[in-house]
């Protein structure tokens, strides 16, 4: 056997009513005002006294001919329930925000939905302020953009980073295979970096990093160029429609335009101002065809380059 609790008065439920957040007005057949929660009050600028028992359109004559109208019409005649959502009307009724006399109105979601009281067809109008979750939700939106933004820039260079570099040179390798066309990758890394940290300091160490990156993207002036930072001191260029001889002197103006700068380097390093070595490979239609391939025939020229003597130039296949 089912015992169930005695229902709560209606007293009880009029309580619970004034402390919905949102707006509860229900009016009868007549369109007469029969209910009016304290949401309303201080956002209409009118007490449930005052209202009770008028016409809904009388208290609120600017409701006359909208889609709220509309909508108690459906409700009281048809028995049909509307929401009517801010895109479609933002503040179809006349409230502020609470205690505001001459603020902005509030943007308003309102659903209307019939029910019937003692065989007379009423219906309640729900009216909930969204204008908090609409700068809510276009401040999300903005962030997440910045986040998906700032998730493809390195944090320290403001350079594309390594997630960045993995997705153009898949990109980028693709387009070559498809159009037979010309694409080579520069791997460039500081000579004697650790020297320079342990001299100069990690901050200092940081800066240095950071104009090297700014030198090279400054180098990189097609827009399908993409320059990275791979990872430490590491760099990476991607030259879309470069052949590998095209790539390697481009590989020697970005050297030469970094030991241009002249930014002096620790007592210890193998060359008194700040150089790059730089390893360049090319797509290669049935050799050098995936990023694995290509990025490890770029780290052996890379590497030739530093046993080479450093502040040079290798590229794939040379002294081979
Ligand atoms: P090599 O000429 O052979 O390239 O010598 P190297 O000293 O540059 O090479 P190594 O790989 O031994 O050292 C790289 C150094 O780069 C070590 C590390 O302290 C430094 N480094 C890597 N990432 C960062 C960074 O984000 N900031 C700073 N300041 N230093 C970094
Ligand atoms: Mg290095
Ligand atoms: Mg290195």
């Amino acid at each position: 056997m089912l015992i169930s609790k005695p229902v709560a008065g209606a007293g009880f439920a009029a309580r619970v009513l004034n402390l919905v957040d949102s707006g509860i007005v229900v009016v009868d057949s007549q369109q007469d005002i029969a209910l009016w929660n304290s949401w309303m009050v201080p956002r209409s600028g009118r007490s449930a006294a005052r209202v009770q028992g008028q016409p809904l359109f009388d208290v609120f004559p600017a409701l006359r001919g909208s889609r709220i109208e509309a909508a108690v019409l459906a409700a009281l005649t048809e028995g049909i329930a509307t929401t009517i959502p801010q895109s479609q009307e933002r503040t179809p009724f006349p409230l502020r925000e609470a205690g505001s006399f001459d603020g902005a109105l509030i943007e308003q979601a309102v659903s209307v939905t019939p029910f019937s009281d003692d065989g007379e067809r009423c219906c309640m109008i729900e009216i909930r302020d969204v204008s908090g979750s609409a700068v809510r939700e276009r401040k999300l939106m903005d962030h997440a953009e910045s986040l998906r933004a700032r998730s493809y820039v390195d944090g320290l260079t403001g350079i594309a980073n390594r997630r960045h570099f993995d997705v153009a040179l898949e990109r980028e390798l693709r387009r070559a295979q498809r159009a037979d066309g010309d694409l080579s990758l520069l791997l460039v890394d500081i000579d004697s970096f650790k020297a320079y940290n342990d001299h100069f300091g990690h901050q200092q160490g940081d800066s240095c990093l950071t104009t090297v990156a700014q030198a090279l993207a400054s180098m990189l002036k097609r827009p399908a160029d993409v320059a990275a930072r791979y990872g430490g001191e590491e760099f990476a260029a991607i030259l879309p429609d470069t052949s590998l001889e095209q790539a390697r002197a481009h590989a020697n103006a970005i050297r030469e335009h970094v030991a241009g700068l002249a930014l002096e380097h620790a007592p210890a390093a193998v060359h008194p101002m700040v150089t790059l070595s730089i390893g360049v490979a090319s797509f290669e239609k049935d050799r050098l065809n995936e990023p694995a391939a290509l990025i490890e025939a770029a780290d052996k020229a890379l590497y030739a380059a530093k046993r080479g003597g450093r502040n040079r130039v290798v590229a794939d296949g040379d002294g081979s």
